[in-house]
């Protein structure tokens, strides 16, 4: 058969890395990424883009382990190599502090990061409000830069991208022979996934230079995350709101929170204000599909749902993803090979 045609709906951290595995994977194939936004507009923008994996309840450990493992090793050759600063990728140090001593004192990613261990009491001081901390180094992507690192990848190897909002797979039937769902909170409307709902995130970029160190509370709302330009302070998490207007009231909230975890904070400058739509599920929906409609079929992979943690796993699940595509393929050649018997 021909070379098969694919289309990735969705360009943000999930249908680029997606996009880029499949070339990677199937370098025959001829690839288009489709979507009504791309950077600077997509929730992946928004992100924080640190790599400390949020758990998915209804996915295997193993599995979330090996996906974040994936992506750990994949950023951490680009954090050591000349393309890091465009790729907007380094590594970062810092501190996970808890009022109380945490459930799980490792957590199932603690030796995928580098140098997990519980703080000393001396690093502990400087937390009064504190009793139990891990120290760690991790990896860190500023969302837009690497959004357009990813996207000039694409272009290189003959990747089409065209803005076009998609609002049924079907309208792509006749142009490619196989889609892959990659629309973030948009697969709610795209394919009406009642079990997606938006965990809504407000989070402030400042100018503060000397914060070279990441510090989180262990509850997963409050925290302080060092760029290469720009300091990330969070957050909120709102379920089921679909509001991406900035509520100033949540903003002094998120500030004073963050300032009585690091003090210096207090001379930040230039805060700028943003909201992002987290596509929350139980489980990332990672799966082949088969449409039918009238005597057609259309082939289908899914990858959206990821939630509060698309960065840490996203070169996993993309693998993943390109992997289906691959089975797809071997599919439609298979039909196409009985079709000439
Ligand atoms: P998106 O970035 O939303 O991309 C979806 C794409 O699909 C967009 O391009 C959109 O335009 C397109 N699209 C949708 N519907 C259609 C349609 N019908 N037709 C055509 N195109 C369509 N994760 C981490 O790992 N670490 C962090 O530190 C972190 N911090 C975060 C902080 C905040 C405040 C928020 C909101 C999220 C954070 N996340 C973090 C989570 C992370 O941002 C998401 O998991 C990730 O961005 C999801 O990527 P995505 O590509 O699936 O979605």
């Amino acid at each position: 058969m021909a070379a098969p045609k694919v289309a990735v709906v969705g360009a943000g951290v999930i249908g680029l890395s997606t996009a880029l595995c499949i070339t990677e994977t199937c370098p025959s194939c001829s690839v288009t990424v489709l979507s009504d936004q791309f950077s600077p507009n997509t929730t992946s923008d928004v992100a924080a883009g640190m790599l400390i994996p949020h758990t998915y309840p209804g996915t295997p450990i193993r599995m979330q382990k090996q996906w974040f493992k994936e992506t750990f090793t994949f950023l951490f050759a680009i954090s050591n190599s000349a393309e890091a600063s465009e790729a907007g990728i380094h590594l970062v140090s810092g501190w996970q502090v808890f009022k109380n001593a945490p459930k799980e004192e490792l957590p199932f990613w603690s030796d995928v990061v580098l140098g997990f261990r519980p703080m000393s009491e001396a690093e502990l001081q400087k937390f009064p409000q504190y009793r139990f901390g891990q120290a760690f180094t991790t990896l860190k992507c500023d969302c837009p830069p690497y959004l357009l690192w990813l996207e000039k990848r694409l272009k290189a190897t003959g990747v089409q991208m065209y803005t076009r909002k998609v609002a049924d797979l079907w309208e792509l039937h006749s142009e490619y022979n196989i889609v892959v769902n990659c629309a973030g909170i948009g697969a709610h409307r795209l394919v009406g996934d009642k079990k997606l709902f938006p965990i809504r995130g407000q989070v402030l970029k400042v100018h503060a230079p000397w914060v070279k160190n990441f510090i989180r509370d262990g509850d997963g709302l409050t925290y302080i995350y060092p760029g290469i330009h720009r300091v990330t302070l969070g957050g909120t998490r709102e379920k089921e709101s679909w509001s991406l207007a900035p509520d100033p009231g949540t903003t002094k909230d998120i500030f004073d929170r963050c300032c009585s975890l690091e003090p210096s904070l207090w001379g930040a400058q230039d805060i700028k204000v943003k909201v992002g739509l987290r596509p929350s599920r139980q489980s990332v929906r990672l799966q082949r599909e088969v449409l039918n409609q009238g005597g057609l079929k259309l082939l289908v992979v899914h990858n959206y749902g990821h939630g509060a943690g698309g960065f840490s796993v996203h070169r996993g699940t993309a693998k993943e993803a390109a992997h289906l595509v691959g089975e797809c393929i071997a599919s439609l050649q298979g039909s196409s090979s009985r079709a000439k018997l």
